[in-house]
């Protein structure tokens, strides 16, 4: 066991293994030692055609052959620089050419050192006719040296890893690295237990890594890959694990009274909760009352009402003698929280003051941009506990902020924080002991995704949203076609006629400043599809262009954008709520909860600039009251390209889950929901979360097994070295709590 622990700390450095040319080629993947470079799967594979007697083929024709060299020829290249080398070769029957056009001698020194007269080789590539002698050739075969054995002939016929590549990096050199790797693979750390390997039916690791790397059979690569998926899902399930049972070894403040605020305000609350809040928000307070942390994911569609549940759950915290922190992840939605907790609170809001209900608390909002003096006051009371309720932005998470008695810390909007943010406020309980943690987003993933990436937290998920929303129905507006975007800004002016609002989102601020790029978009193959982009229209420049349009005279046009000073946004989203302002155009920071009921429709121009799930948000600021809400995604793509399909897709979905689902399908495996997610979820290697639901199951089952029995992980030594490799890949910041 204690050599053991030492192979997985210090796997073999491929400097010491390899030839300098591989491991340089590996390094430049960031891959330097064995356990690594064996965990470095192959893109794909291709299988070699058939194999076929010369005088079978084709010209066109994809084929494999065995062959001996019977002479090799070279010329110079007429047009350009280098050589021509030309080599006959033949099956004892017929005869065919192989030509590289070679620009460098040490390439044809090479090719010279492979194929010596006489020499048995399996060549794989496409036959085609020289244009000169009217003979067949194969130009730049790949071929390999062939032995006459019966392994030898599986071996010509075994499928070839195709490695990722870089700049000056050869296949050939990526295929020779992990072939010498594949001798030592009894040497590496094994991270699954070996009884767990056997229970699941899949192939030892020594096996596996052969198997992806010097495959006999396609069987092969699919039991190899089929191994590194688990231990995949493995080491993250035991990272899950090791977190939660941290947990359940660490105080929290126990949030278990039932006291006069929640009382008062569920008695003041201007409409019925559904059931579905009512039924979350007791699962929440369920958990708050225990004596450890608890780490809930609260996931409800844009306006299905999560806020209220959450202040359900603060208020219990106020009404259990401790305070409750509100994060948002920008000021715009951290001064709207702050309005709507103090609306809702009312006379419960202002202890202290005159008019103050007797059981009244504090409600503070800490921004980066407030005045030193207002900033002094607010930070007085959290840190003496006068404030029951702070909400804020990154604001709140500086090291200087410290809060009397935090018991519980509610994070809206979750992808736009990274782990390390949730775990600072994690330091911020009363002595010794770690606050709760609700995590908001409306961007709901699938169960099973939710367990590969963010594993450590409980996921309740909110299905219903509450009766007065009236909904919004989403349309891609091609401005190739005139007619159409006419008609989108006669909608607008319609709506504003009818004292409606409308929001133009835009990529950009100026026209001169950087535009975000495009998120990648992959086309029917899977690969990532080229898209030639128009440039983007900026909020000044747009807002300019639309006081122009017939369709919107007399629209009152609003700006607001993030380099505005944080008095003149507020006082642009207070005329917006006034009803002062018809159509505000802006960038992204109304992206994220803004709650303008009147508004109705959403116009993102550029569209294909925007992720799937800010596209989500945006169109969820309409239709939030009893007006029907359209959001148009406008964009100068043409029809039938992938990126506009993508648009399509995005426009048919009728909710975040089905989105959820679709973006996971059009950004493939690995690249989670959030455009800004951190950690771990952003480096999933090969585990796919929808092919793979029933592997990362089994592998959460076994890994929780597994920690519940040795939560150090002593007896694991390989299992724990490779949770420290994970997390120092996954995130520097991140540390094992
Ligand atoms: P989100 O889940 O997107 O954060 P909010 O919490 O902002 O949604 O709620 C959206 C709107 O619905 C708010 O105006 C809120 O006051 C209102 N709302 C919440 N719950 C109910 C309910 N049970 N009945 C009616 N309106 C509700
Ligand atoms: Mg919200």
């Amino acid at each position: 066991m204690a050599r053991r622990r030492e192979s997985a700390r210090g796997s073999m450095p491929l400097s010491e293994l390899l030839e300098r040319r591989e491991s340089r080629a590996m390094a430049s993947f960031g891959v330097r030692d064995l356990d690594t470079m064996m965990r470095f799967a192959p893109r794909r594979y291709t299988t070699p055609a058939p194999l076929r007697s010369l005088h079978e083929v084709h010209e066109g024709e994809e084929m494999s052959a065995i062959v001996s060299v019977l002479t090799l020829r070279e010329r110079r290249m007429r047009s350009r620089q280098g050589t021509i080398l030309e080599v006959d070769v033949s099956d004892a029957v017929e005869e065919i050419t192989l030509t590289f056009f070679l620009a460098k001698q040490h390439l044809v020194d090479w090719h010279r050192k492979h194929l010596q007269v006489g020499a048995h080789i399996v060549v794989h590539g496409i036959v085609s006719r020289n244009k000169h002698t009217d003979q067949p050739q194969i130009t730049h075969p790949a071929y390999e040296a062939y032995e006459d054995t019966p392994e030898g002939r599986l071996r010509a016929q075994r499928p070839l890893p195709v490695y990722p590549l870089r700049k000056n990096i050869a296949q050939r050199t990526m295929r020779s690295a992990t072939e010498k790797g594949v001798e030592f693979a009894d040497s590496l750390a094994r991270p699954v237990p070996e009884e767990i390997v056997a229970a699941r039916g899949l192939a030892p690791l020594p096996q596996a890594v052969t198997g992806v790397h010097l495959p006999t059979t396609v069987q092969d690569t699919r039991e190899g890959m089929a191994h590194l998926v688990f231990e995949e899902a493995f080491v993250l399930q035991a990272i899950f694990a090791q977190r939660r049972a941290l947990d359940a070894r660490t105080p929290a403040p126990v949030l278990g009274a039932e006291g006069p605020l929640q009382g008062a305000f569920e008695q003041r609350l201007p409409f019925e909760l559904t059931a579905g809040q009512r039924e979350i928000g007791d699962g929440i307070i369920e958990r708050v009352r225990r004596e450890h942390p608890t780490s809930v994911l609260l996931q409800g569609d844009v306006g299905s009402g999560k806020t209220v549940i959450a202040l359900r759950a603060m208020l219990r915290a106020v009404d259990s003698g401790h305070q409750a922190a509100l994060l948002a992840p920008t000021e715009v939605l951290a001064e709207q929280h702050h309005r709507t907790v103090t609306g809702l609170l009312g006379d419960l809001a202002r202890a202290g003051q005159l008019d103050g209900h007797a059981d009244a608390t504090r409600v503070r909002l800490l921004t980066g941009s407030q005045k030193t003096s207002e900033r002094r006051a607010t930070l007085l009371d959290v840190t003496s506990g006068e404030a029951g309720i702070v909400i804020g932005t990154h604001a709140l998470l500086t090291e200087s902020v410290e809060f009397a008695s935090l018991g519980l810390v509610v994070v809206d909007e979750q992808h736009r924080f990274g782990v390390d943010h949730r775990r600072r406020l994690r330091t911020k309980g009363p002595a010794g002991t770690s606050p709760h943690v609700v995590v908001m987003t409306a961007t709901p993933i699938p169960r099973t995704a939710a367990l590969a990436t963010v594993g450590d937290l409980d996921v309740l998920t909110l299905r219903e949203s509450p009766g007065r929303r009236a909904g919004v129905t989403s349309f891609v507006v091609p401005e190739t076609l005139r007619n159409w975007e006419t008609r989108m800004w006669a909608r607008a002016g319609e709506e504003i006629a009818a004292s409606r609002q409308v929001f133009v989102v835009c990529a950009r601020i100026d026209e001169t400043d950087e535009a975000p790029p495009a998120p990648a978009v992959l086309d029917a193959d899977g690969q990532v599809a080229e898209t030639r982009l128009e440039e983007a229209r900026g909020v000044t420049a747009t807002a300019e262009r639309l006081a122009l349009r017939p369709e919107l005279a007399g629209a009152r046009i609003g700006v607001l954008h993030g380099r505005m000073a944080a008095e003149e946004k507020q006082r642009t989203m207070d005329s917006v709520l006034a009803g002062e302002i018809d159509l505000l155009v802006s960038t992204t920071v109304i992206e994220v909860g803004v709650d303008v009921p009147n508004a109705s429709v959403m116009i993102v121009l550029d569209a294909e600039r925007f992720g799937v799930s800010q596209l989500h948000q945006l169109r969820g600021r309409v239709g939030r009251g009893e007006h029907a809400g359209i959001a148009f995604l406008d964009t100068r793509l043409a029809p039938g390209s992938p990126a506009f399909t993508r648009l399509d897709g995005i426009a048919g979905a009728a909710d975040g889950f089905a989105l959820a689902e679709l973006d996971l399908q059009v950004r493939g495996a690995g690249d989670l929901v959030g455009e800004e997610q951190s950690g771990l979820q952003r480096t999933l290697r090969y585990l796919d979360v929808i092919r793979d639901a029933r592997v990362i199951e089994q592998a959460r089952e076994d890994a929780f097994a597994v920690i519940a029995a040795d939560p150090d992980l002593d007896g694991h030594p390989d299992l724990s070295g490779a949770i420290d490799n994970r997390l120092r890949d996954a995130d520097p910041d991140v540390e094992r709590s």
